[in-house]
């Protein structure tokens, strides 16, 4: 299921709105004093093609955009660990400023939930007294946030509210909690209060969990709706100060006195994570961006790009970001913008911009229709852009792709000194090879190496959480529950296990993605990348400092630069091939084991999505916004009733009653989401708009 969009002309939050919670929030943080942990999960089994090596060499933009909406709000006291450099970090042992911090926010991606839900089950058994609100957010529980309630009585456990949001969401929910708070409080307790009075129901973007008893496990899940998105990108806090919280990495399980110094973020963090523009055109059915993005395509200003970049390069010396974006080139004036002032900014200030370069993500199609801008945007420092080709030919998915239409994009980016990267991704009917066509996995990418890809990544079909094809990849009996009895964990839905085929022999589909690696990664292909490189780029072996700088080096040390310079364009493609060799080790190290239970275990397919087993429904009782169809909005309880009481029969009789608890707490709720929930709070939203959306 795609998530639905909030009411046409109601889908952006009002201008000016982020800057202004940004501003209340300070004077609210001033009079508490709040310590937050952020933790990014991160499931070690993950590390393997395409992403293996850049997961630990780029630190997370969603949680260092967290931490800097924290501090930029006046929450200084804020830590963010990533469990991919600090494997053993543990919550029960966390301490900021020397005791257990007031929020712990677990940041998680599908991939990684059973990491997240470790980090909420450890950080649950905190003492009572001081344990810390726990908030759960990212990819995973923006489109399923149930993941992160046990639905299991006897073994409650859970986040305390989950976010379905970006930072805004996060900043209305803390302008609420710290507007009532009192200082013999802790956070959860304000929290507990704010819940139970219906204070929270008027935040669109959060989950909470509800309960008949005071404190009892977790019984339904009431959702607050859909957020609304913030437009102007601009109006974000600057991500630079994120860095500069970062837990240093290590093997301990506590949190060190001190986050990483400036001069070390580049030594761990030599890659920056940015987000330049967000959103896309297109509608594959496979992917949930744009339902995500509620159809808007959101950007930042070339100088706010500019000031970013620049202020991180010159801060941590980091030279190379990679633009979250889902497609860079969605709209050529915004595109342009950014473009424009990067290379002006090059041109003009060469010490601190010259060595910049990034790379982004952006479609065939629009690499073509910006053919005459290319050279301009490779200007600005583009070398590389990600391509979701998926099939040359079309079949899976038609986005405006072709075989001769991916060829002319690479001709137009490599002449203009881009590299081409093509994310590929399998499929039932594709087989490994054909004859006569280029259906074929290895013809493809046959095509594609030709053309001058340096890289690539081949990924099977795998249900994506908030696409439309989400439901319909389990319901035509597509996905697998279990295989060999082991059910399917989530750290093997990434798209390189097969876990979703209609193929007499789904171990085959796996076996190719592996043949496919390797038929792009090999020694053989190495050598010959020696001396026939694909990375001899246009400005690739470009001087980037100034030329007055270069004018006074002595000429035995231009000459060994210039020499460096070409050994790059001569050995890039050669070093990168080593690159996919090391990851394609670790790529059949974790996948064979799978293959092997493909070929000989029982392949038991499921029938329906895995919905929330918890009940879920709006403040006024109407069906929650991200809930799956089939889930639940009231709670069928089971109550036991002792007849004797009222009985003279001496008999114990048991009755099963259906109770109406959830139609009686949305009247409450209803009435409460109408009310103000602070002097300064955002504005109440009436619940009728909230069902709409
Ligand atoms: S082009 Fe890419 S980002 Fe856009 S909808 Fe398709 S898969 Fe998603």
């Amino acid at each position: 299921m795609e998530l639905p969009s909030r009411p046409k002309g109601n889908q952006l939050l009002p201008p000016g709105e982020m800057t202004d919670i940004r501003r209340r929030l300070r004077l609210l943080a001033s009079k508490h004093d709040i310590a937050t942990v952020i933790a990014c999960a991160f499931d070690h089994r993950t590390r393997i093609l395409p992403f293996i090596f850049a997961d630990l060499r780029m630190a997370p933009g969603g949680v260092r955009a967290v931490g800097s909406a924290l501090v930029d709000s006046g929450m200084t006291k804020t830590r963010i660990v990533l469990q991919q450099w600090n494997k053993n970090f543990s919550p029960q042992k966390m301490r900021l400023d020397g005791r257990i911090p007031d929020l712990f926010l677990v940041s998680s991606m599908h991939l990684h939930g059973e990491e997240c839900d470790r980090l909420i089950r450890e950080a649950n058994a905190i003492d009572e007294a001081s344990r810390p609100l726990i908030i759960a957010g990212g990819p995973r529980i923006i489109y399923e946030p149930w993941h992160v309630f046990s639905a299991n009585p006897d073994d409650p456990w859970g986040a305390d509210v989950a976010i379905t949001g970006e930072e805004y969401v996060l900043l209305s929910l803390l302008e609420v909690l710290l507007s009532i708070k009192s200082p013999r409080e802790t956070m959860r307790q304000t929290f507990l209060r704010a819940r139970d009075s219906g204070a929270l129901d008027a935040i669109p973007g959060i989950v909470y969990a509800q309960s008949s008893s005071t404190r009892g496990p977790a019984e339904e899940l009431i959702d607050t709706g859909i957020q609304q998105l913030l437009g102007d990108l601009d109006e974000l806090p600057s991500p630079v100060i994120g860095y500069s919280l970062l837990e240093k990495p290590g093997k301990s399980d506590k949190l060190a006195l001190h986050a990483l110094t400036d001069k070390e973020v580049r030594k761990y963090s030599p890659i920056g994570s940015m987000v330049l523009t967000s959103g896309c055109k297109f509608r594959c059915s496979y992917c949930p961006i744009p339902a995500y993005n509620q159809r808007q395509h959101r950007v930042k200003t070339g100088e706010r790009v500019a000031a970013h970049m620049g202020d991180i390069a010159e801060r941590y010396g980091i030279q190379f970001f990679f633009g979250a974006d889902d497609n860079f080139f969605n709209d050529t004036a915004r595109t342009m913008d950014i473009a424009d002032t990067l290379a002006r900014h090059k041109k003009d200030d060469p010490k601190k911009f010259g060595r910049l370069l990034y790379a982004t993500e952006a479609t065939v199609h629009d690499s073509i229709r910006m053919q005459e801008h290319l050279p301009k945007i490779r200007e600005s420092g583009l070398i590389a852009v990600w391509m979701g080709v998926e099939d040359l030919t079309g079949t899976l998915v038609k986005k405006g792709q072709s075989e001769s239409k991916t060829l002319e994009a690479f001709k137009l980016l490599r002449s203009a000194g881009i590299a081409p990267i093509p994310m590929m991704m399998h499929h039932d009917t594709q087989p490994l090879i054909s004859w006569g066509t280029n259906y074929g996995i290895i013809n493809q990418l046959g095509v594609l190496r030709k053309a001058g890809a340096l890289y690539t990544q081949v990924l099977m079909l795998t249900p994506a959480t908030g696409s439309k094809w989400y439901e319909e990849t389990f319901s035509s009996g597509l996905a697998f529950s279990t295989v060999n009895g082991e059910e399917i964990e989530p750290y093997r839905v990434d798209g390189n296990y097969v876990v979703a085929s209609k193929h007499a022999r789904p171990w085959m589909k796996q076996l190719n993605l592996l043949i496919a690696y390797t038929y792009f990664f090999n020694p053989l292909r190495m050598l010959w990348a020696i001396f026939f490189p694909k990375s001899n780029l246009p400005h690739l072996a470009d001087e980037t400092r100034p030329a007055e700088e270069i004018a006074k080096l002595p000429w035995r040390k231009r000459a060994m630069r210039w020499l460096k310079r070409k050994a790059k364009t001569q050995l890039l493609d050669a070093a990168i091939q080593c690159v996919g060799m090391a990851g394609l080790f670790h790529t059949y190290r974790h996948t064979i084991g799978w293959m092997l239970k493909l070929v000989t275990g029982r392949i038991e397919r499921a029938a329906a999505p895995p919905i929330s087993r918890l009940p879920m429904r709006d403040p006024a009782g109407g069906p929650a916004a991200h809930a799956l169809p089939g889930t639940a909005t009231q709670v069928q309880s089971t109550r036991t009733v002792d007849l004797i009481s009222i009985e003279p029969a001496p008999q114990l009789l048991q009755l099963s009653l259906a109770s109406g608890m959830g139609a009686e707490r949305s009247a409450a709720s209803a009435t409460q989401a109408n009310q103000p929930t602070s002097a300064s709070g955002p504005a109440p939203e009436s619940a009728p708009a909230r069902r709409a959306a």
